[in-house]
């Protein structure tokens, strides 16, 4: 994608999400836009900050960090501006990757189990930095990623309610739809999400579980509908990713 093609994408999708949010009755900017980076160059990145974008998301710890740690020492887009680029880990983490990912992430989407809770609080605790999660529900059958249940995530809630975790701040739920072109079946995914969030601003009053991290290219303007707060767009803003061994 050249330079051009990329703001134009952004121009494009940011129209839309501004669309969605009236059509739904969404107040206007109540919809983050994170720019899914993966298998996309530096210079994609780049010229998604030229778009004065910051928040970013990766699958890949390593990747990630060959591509951040370079921008963190970009000063400033042409125009003048200056942006702190936000990065959010959003694909399955191991535990060997924790270190290096809460180096570098402000925010770990895809939080599926409790182990890795544990690892991410110590980690934090050695670098003294809090962290932000996302708990992912996994809602889809042919995904494999996110809590089984949501009991179980709701333990894990709890666990962090309880003080156990201090270097982690619980921000939001995030799920996977199915990848169907059934859109009830879309919109059933986000909104079982949805009520899981309401859930938990019952059991936790205390806690700010607000993000609500669902819709990608395909289906991001159902996720606006079922109250998405953020969604997660690569194809649609950086083109087809090539994929390679
Ligand atoms: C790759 C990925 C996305 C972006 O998907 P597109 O269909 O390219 O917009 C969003 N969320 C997660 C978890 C991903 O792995």
């Amino acid at each position: 994608m050249t330079k051009q093609q990329i703001a134009d994408n952004f121009s494009k999708i940011r129209e839309d999400i501004k669309n969605a949010e009236l059509n739904s009755g969404r107040a206007p900017g109540s919809v983050k836009l994170c720019a899914v980076s993966k298998f996309h160059p530096l210079e994609s990145v780049v010229d998604a900050l030229e778009c004065h974008q910051t928040l970013f998301g990766e699958n890949r710890v390593q990747e990630a960090f060959e591509k951040f740690n370079s921008i963190r020492s970009l000063p400033q887009v042409t125009d003048g501006t200056l942006l702190q680029p936000q990065l959010h880990i959003i694909g399955s983490l191991q535990l060997n990757k924790v270190k290096k990912a809460v180096q570098i992430a402000s925010c770990i989407q895809s939080v599926d189990r409790e182990e890795l809770l544990s690892e991410i609080e110590k980690q934090c605790s050695k670098l003294d930095k809090k962290i932000n999660v996302f708990f992912e529900l996994h809602t889809a059958e042919d995904s494999k990623s996110g809590y089984g249940s949501e009991d179980e995530l709701i333990e894990s809630v709890q666990k962090i309610a309880d003080g156990d975790f201090s270097h982690i701040v619980p921000a939001g739920l995030m799920t996977m739809a199915p990848f169907t072109e059934d859109k009830i079946l879309i919109g059933k995914s986000f909104e079982r999400l949805r009520l899981l969030k309401e859930k938990l601003a019952s059991l936790f009053p205390a806690l700010n579980i607000n993000e609500l991290s669902m819709g990608m290219s395909g289906d991001y303007k159902i996720a606006i509908e079922e109250g998405s707060t953020m969604v997660r767009i690569g194809t649609a803003l950086f083109g087809e990713r090539e994929y390679s061994a």
